[in-house]
């Protein structure tokens, strides 16, 4: 059998997944691919309590159950749940509000969703590891509420809203009558407090590969010092409402961004804007691997590679 498969779509997610029973063997082939192994004598031989779905060792006779150590171990809510919650999370594009998954689950309550979204987004790892590369296209959006009092990217910004820099990688194909034709890769935005050339030389050191291209408009910020260790690609714009066409990729991701802050949270409140900005990260570069995206968020995406399954029907008839 190996990993299970993953469901195509929202209907398919429900069929799979009708049953807390179904929840759970799933879990357990995810788990363990290759069969049960004990987590704590390293044994490979269990018998399945099916009242509790619980797997004990034959050897040390510990009980362990497939949720352990994953984000709904001692969960009081139906594992159901937590699976639709994290599927909606990994794959429904804009994201999901609390309010929205409390509908869709339609029981719960809204503190029960909201709970639910905050375990899972726990689940998401840091991409910062590493860092972009190639040719990278960087610009900075103001994300918030409407602008008041001063505009411009030289001073701080308004009260309710976040200056933010994003920088995505673009890749270069051709398409079915050989043209050159550009695709996004892997995103990274972060919070600044200015468009400084020290804010945005920081920013850049810490998310991009030195020796990578660097494509910028022409704001001073992007100045030699910032940009010492790339290779500057400098686009100007010659009116504001041209940028989309000059960095198309780094903008579709503010205006999905801001669609997303805007749209499905309402907005957000600066302290809470990084949260906000690894999850849309995390969601971006996995949207094509939903799986591993929804596994990373349950906390079940094992460290192995997937492997031949087979042992973990015969440890339960053993
Ligand atoms: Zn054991």
């Amino acid at each position: 059998m190996g990993r299970p498969d993953y469901p195509q779509d929202m209907r398919e997610f429900r069929r799979k997944f009708s049953s807390d029973q179904a929840c759970l063997e799933y879990l357990s082939q995810s788990r363990w691919p290759d069969g049960f192994v004990c987590p704590k004598c390293s044994g490979e031989s269990a018998v399945l309590i099916a009242s509790r779905y619980v797997y004990q060792c034959r050897v040390c006779r510990v009980q362990t159950s497939p949720t352990a150590g994953t984000v709904m171990h001692r969960s009081h809510l139906p594992i159901q749940e937590w699976f639709w919650a994290a599927y909606l999370m990994a794959t429904h594009t804009p994201g999901i509000s609390a309010l929205q998954l409390q509908r869709q689950l339609g029981i719960g309550g809204y503190q029960n969703a909201w709970h639910m979204l905050h375990r899972l987004r726990k689940g998401m790892v840091n991409d910062t590891r590493t860092k972009l590369t190639g040719l990278v296209e960087v610009d900075e959006t103001f994300v918030g509420g409407p602008v008041k009092g001063k505009k411009g990217r030289g001073v701080a910004a308004a009260e309710d809203k976040s200056l933010v820099v994003g920088a995505v990688e673009v890749l270069a194909y051709k398409d079915a009558v050989g043209r050159r034709r550009e695709r996004a890769g892997r995103l990274r935005l972060t919070p600044i407090s200015d468009a400084s050339a020290e804010s945005l030389g920081a920013f850049l050191s810490q998310s991009i590969e030195a020796g990578s291209r660097i494509r910028t408009d022409g704001w001073k910020g992007y100045s030699d010092t910032a940009l010492e260790d790339y290779i500057h690609h400098v686009r100007v714009i010659g009116s504001p409402d041209r940028a989309h066409k000059r960095f198309p990729h780094i903008h579709r991701v503010f205006g999905n961004l801001k669609l997303w802050i805007n749209g499905t949270h309402h907005g957000v409140e600066p302290k809470h804007l990084p949260g906000y900005l690894d999850e849309f990260v995390f969601r971006f570069n996995r949207r094509q691997t939903p799986m591993a995206a929804f596994q990373t968020l349950l906390g079940i995406s094992s460290r192995k590679p997937p492997l031949k399954l087979g042992q973990l029907m015969s440890a339960e008839s053993k």
